[in-house]
């Protein structure tokens, strides 16, 4: 939780994970980004002014010697989203506090409490004397919250199992589906005058509003074709489009020559992400038509981040049935089930390399938001239901 593994910070929470698992004595490989290369392969998200270099990316092997049962991934990420203004926060982002059952601090929730969760699961089946009859992986991956490129990198890099255990923070539900996510960054010019004579230019802070507004129209659109969506008809608005990070002209006397917006939009199961992108340029292009200034000199549409594929995990699997049974035992409860309005990564063990790919984990709040929080009751609970479905899944040999 100390850590403020935000992007192209968290090496450090890395270099100290991987530390922690060689302690266990776990076969370490620990590497970057930029080692492995990924360019061409499915679900590859592309990034501009981002350094791979210290993107450390951490897995650890648990070698059963005569593996008899099934091999696991179990994967968690440790990149966490900027936390924003400190004075909004009641504790400390990165402070660690612990006040009534509740971790605090970003990243408590999403996901540092599932890597815990993974990682004592395992310690637990040690304790009672036991080890997975089969190879088990714990992956701590970063770059979740942006491209999904650290997720990708170990399965580029070649590890493979016979299921795939995500415990994002879920409420101790199944993902059955996430949509997809595309980021894309809006590049608007303007032209400089004067402000005493506004007239004479054109504000490109203005020009990416009124572009912003032709976006939120197609999220309607998109939102009232999700009411028939066989996956997704249930959530009211589940395609979320926002405009999330803005900058823009150089001084409060001059119309803005330039503005630039990085956006995030949804994606329903059943869209091709080419024809979501082509809805995004379409769209642009046509609000761009409407306006004299923008006619002649088009914004550009970078994408610069996700090109998250939307994930549906099919029913009837034995590894979910396994989970599931794992999750009865502690909680007295049958799993239900949950649809999610934003990514994870499941999508790249489930989609790209034929993995049942399960996201399931323990619950809090604040995600994205101030106070952040994990329910450590239910952390317990859920370190128990993550350690029974090891042991079923993978089976179990006395040490
Ligand atoms: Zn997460």
């Amino acid at each position: 939780m100390r850590f403020p593994s935000v992007r192209g910070r968290e090496a450090p929470c890395q270099d100290w994970i991987a530390r922690e698992f060689a302690a266990r004595g776990w076969a370490v490989d620990r590497y970057t980004i930029a080692d492995v290369p990924m360019e061409g392969l499915r679900g590859f998200a592309p990034v501009m002014d981002t350094n791979y270099d210290d993107a450390v990316q951490v897995v650890a092997t648990l070698r059963a010697p005569q593996p008899t049962g099934r091999s696991l991934v179990i994967q968690g990420h440790v990149d966490v989203v900027p936390e924003g203004p400190h004075d909004m926060w009641t504790r400390a982002p990165y402070g660690g506090d612990v006040h009534d059952g509740r971790l605090y601090g970003r990243g408590a929730c999403d996901m540092k409490q599932g890597v815990a969760a993974m990682v004592f699961a395992l310690d637990a089946l040690k304790s009672a004397g036991l080890a997975p009859a089969a190879d088990v992986y714990a992956q701590t991956v970063t770059e979740e919250e942006c491209t999904g490129n650290g997720a990708l990198s170990t399965l580029a890099r070649g590890y493979r199992a016979d299921a795939c255990l995500i415990p994002e923070p879920t409420a101790n539900t199944i993902t059955r589906a996430h949509v997809g996510v595309m980021w894309f960054r809006l590049r608007v010019r303007g032209v400089p005058v004067h402000v005493a004579h506004a007239q004479a230019g054109t504000n490109a802070i203005l020009s990416a509003y009124t572009l912003i507004q032709a976006l939120q129209g197609l999220t309607a659109r998109i939102n009232e074709r999700a009411k028939t969506n066989p996956v997704f008809a249930a959530i009211p608005d589940p395609v979320k489009f926002n405009p999330g990070k803005i900058r823009g002209g150089d001084w409060a006397s001059s119309t803005p020559a330039w503005c630039e917006v990085d956006c995030r939009i949804g994606v329903l199961p059943g869209t091709d992400l080419a024809d979501a992108r082509q809805e995004v340029l379409d769209t642009v292009a046509q609000a761009a038509r409407g306006d004299h200034f923008l006619a002649n000199n088009p914004p550009e549409v970078v994408w610069n981040g996700f090109q998250a594929d939307p994930f549906v995990l099919p029913e009837g699997s034995d590894a979910e049935a396994v989970l599931a049974a794992a999750h009865h035992s502690v909680f007295g409860a049958a799993m239900e089930e949950r649809r999610s309005t934003a990514v994870n990564d499941t999508r790249f063990y489930g989609i790209y390399y034929g993995m049942p790919a399960l996201c399931y984990g323990p619950t809090g709040g604040g995600v994205h938001g101030f106070d952040e929080w994990a329910d450590l009751a239910t952390l317990r609970r859920t370190t128990l239901a993550i350690a029974a479905f090891v042991a079923d899944w993978c089976g179990v040999r006395q040490i």
